[in-house]
C-alpha cells in the first residue's frame, strides 16, 4: 500500500467523523457521545496504518495486542474469500468443517501437557466466561455444588462480559457498573512498584504467593474453584510477575483441588516469542488456557479455551447427561478458523516465535531508554509487550518525587505521537505499546524516536 494507492481513494473525514458520532465506541465518555473525533483510519499494511488524510502512522499497540503478523496479508484474504465461498457458515450444534475440526486439531497438537480439547468462542470476553461456566458445571457435575468461587487479581483484566468483567479487577473500570461480587475475590498482584523498599525480592514474592493462599483459606478450599491469571497483566499496565510466581501460584492451587486458568488473551500467538506463554515462559501446564487476539491476528474474530483431558474425562461416558449448555451461533466458525489456520501457517513458516525471540530484547532495550525523561516514572515488558509510565515529577526522573497525576497524560503523548507517524494506546498515565510481531529493528528504532519526542513534547506541555 502505498500513500498515493490511498490519496486515489476517496475519504471524507469530517463526513465519517460525522456519522462515527452514532457509534457507541468501547470505553466511550457518555457525555462525550456525539463529539468526539476520533482519527480514522483508512488503509493499512505491514506495521503500518493510514489515516483518511493519507498520513501513515505505525501500529504501535498493533491494533489491540493483536495483529500480530501485521496488516494486509493477500494470503489470508485469498484464504478467508475462498472459504466463504466455500461455506459461509455451518452450526456448530449438528456438523462440523473441515477447517474448524483442522483448527482444534493443530492446536491441541500444540497445546502445553494434556490440554486437548478446543472449545471456539468469539473472543477473549467470551472465552473467559466459557471457562467459568465449565468450572461451574464440572464441579457441580462432581456432586459439590459450593466449589465454584474464583479469585483473580486486582488490576487484571479479563473482558467484558458480565462474568469476565466480575474476574476483572482494574478499579477504573468499575464506575457505574454492576459486578457479581459474591463468587469472585481479587488479591493483589505482584507488581515490583508496590514493593516495599524495605523488602527483599525473595520476601516480596512470598507475600504475594500467601495471599493467594490465604485467600482460599479464608474463602474456604472446599469453595475455591478455580484461580484465573494473565502470565502478564496486560491492559493493567504490562506488569511482569517475578521469576516463579505462576508456578508457586500453582503449586498451591494444586495443593487445595484449585483448578488454574491461564488468561493468554494477549500473551499468546508469539507475543512474547512462543505460541502459549505459561509452559514455554513461565514453565507452567495450567487446566485451562483462555486465547483469542493473535489466534487469528484480528482478521476474523475468534478465542478459544483450550480445557485439560483430566476435566473432560471427569464426565462418566456410562453415565451421560452432562450437556454443557453453553455456546455461540459462531462457535468454530468456518471462516474464522480458516483465518486461525493461515495465521498459525503463517507464523511458523516466517519463523515469527524467533523474529520475537531476537528483536524482543531490542526493543525492551530502547524502551529502557525513555528512563532518562524526567517525566517518565516506569519502563518495563517483555518479548514485544512494553510500558511506558509518566507521572510529573520533580524532574529528577524516574522514581523523583511525584508532584501530581495527570490522568491525560497518555492522551496527550498519543496526539503527539500521532502528529509524527506513531500510534500509541494511552491508559491513564501509560503508554502501552505491542507493534505487529513482524516489526524490524529499523522500525523499532522509528517507533522509539518518535515515542520520544512525544513524550518530549508532553512534558514540555505539562511542566
Ligand atoms: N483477557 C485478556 C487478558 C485481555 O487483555 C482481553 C482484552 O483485552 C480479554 C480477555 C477480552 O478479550 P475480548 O476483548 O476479545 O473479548
Amino acid at each position: 500500500m502505498t500513500v498515493q494507492k490511498l490519496r486515489n481513494r476517496l475519504y471524507d473525514t469530517e463526513e465519517i467523523q460525522r456519522k462515527d458520532n452514532r457509534f457507541l465506541h468501547p470505553w466511550e465518555l457518555m457525555e462525550e457521545v456525539g463529539s468526539n473525533k476520533r482519527t480514522v483510519t483508512a488503509e493499512a499494511e505491514g506495521i503500518y496504518l493510514y489515516d483518511s488524510e493519507g498520513n501513515r502512522l505505525i501500529d504501535g499497540p498493533g491494533g489491540m495486542w493483536c495483529v500480530n503478523i501485521g496488516h494486509g496479508r493477500q494470503e489470508m484474504a485469498d484464504a478467508i474469500s475462498q472459504q466463504i465461498m466455500r461455506i459461509t457458515y455451518n452450526s456448530p450444534w449438528s456438523t462440523t468443517s473441515g477447517p474448524a475440526a483442522e483448527f482444534a486439531h493443530q492446536l491441541a497438537k500444540r497445546a502445553p501437557g494434556d490440554l486437548n480439547n478446543v472449545f471456539f468462542t468469539t473472543g477473549g470476553s467470551t472465552a473467559v466466561d466459557a471457562a467459568v461456566r465449565l468450572i461451574q458445571f464440572y464441579n457441580n457435575y462432581l456432586g459439590r455444588p459450593e466449589k465454584k468461587h474464583f479469585i483473580a487479581r486486582e488490576k487484571g483484566y479479563h473482558g467484558s462480559t458480565y462474568i469476565s468483567s466480575s474476574l476483572s479487577g482494574k478499579i477504573r473500570d468499575k464506575d457505574f457498573l454492576d459486578f457479581e461480587t459474591d463468587l469472585f475475590h481479587h488479591i493483589p498482584c505482584p507488581d515490583p512498584l508496590d514493593k516495599p523498599a524495605d523488602m527483599s525480592d525473595a520476601d516480596y514474592l512470598d507475600k504475594t504467593v500467601a495471599d493467594l493462599e490465604n485467600m482460599i483459606l479464608e474463602i474456604g478450599p472446599d469453595k475455591v474453584a478455580a484461580f484465573v491469571a494473565e502470565p502478564i497483566l496486560a491492559s493493567g499496565g504490562v506488569i511482569v510477575p517475578p521469576t516463579g510466581y505462576h508456578k508457586r501460584c500453582l503449586e498451591v492451587c494444586r495443593k487445595y483441588d484449585v483448578l488454574y486458568v491461564s488468561d493468554e488473551v494477549v500473551t499468546s500467538f508469539g507475543r512474547l516469542g512462543h505460541l502459549f506463554a505459561s509452559e514455554d515462559v513461565f514453565g507452567i501446564v495450567p487446566d485451562i488456557i483462555t486465547t483469542a487476539k493473535g489466534l487469528t491476528s484480528a482478521y476474523v474474530p475468534m478465542g478459544a479455551m483450550l480445557v485439560s483431558d483430566r476435566i473432560i474425562s471427569a464426565f462418566d461416558k456410562d453415565k451421560g447427561g452432562a450437556m454443557y449448555a453453553n455456546g455461540y451461533t459462531y462457535s468454530g466458525h468456518p471462516v474464522a478458523a480458516v483465518a486461525g489456520m493461515k495465521n498459525l501457517e503463517i507464523m511458523e513458516r516466517d519463523k515469527i516465535f524467533e523474529h520475537v525471540r531476537e528483536v524482543g530484547p531490542y526493543f525492551q532495550e530502547k524502551l529502557q531508554e525513555m528512563r532518562d525523561i524526567p517525566i517518565v516514572s516506569d519502563v518495563r515488558g517483555m518479548g514485544l509487550m512494553g510500558c511506558v509510565e509518566c507521572l510529573i515529577s520533580d524532574g529528577s526522573g524516574g522514581g523523583g518525587e511525584v508532584l501530581a497525576m495527570d490522568y491525560d497524560i497518555g492522551n496527550r503523548i498519543d496526539a503527539h505521537c500521532q502528529k509524527r507517524g506513531l500510534l500509541v494506546r494511552p491508559i491513564i498515565n501509560m503508554c502501552v505499546m505491542s507493534p505487529p510481531l513482524t516489526i524490524t529493528k529499523d522500525q523499532i528504532d522509528d517507533m522509539m524516536a518518535i515515542l520520544r519526542e512525544g513524550i518530549e513534547a508532553t512534558m514540555a506541555d505539562v511542566i
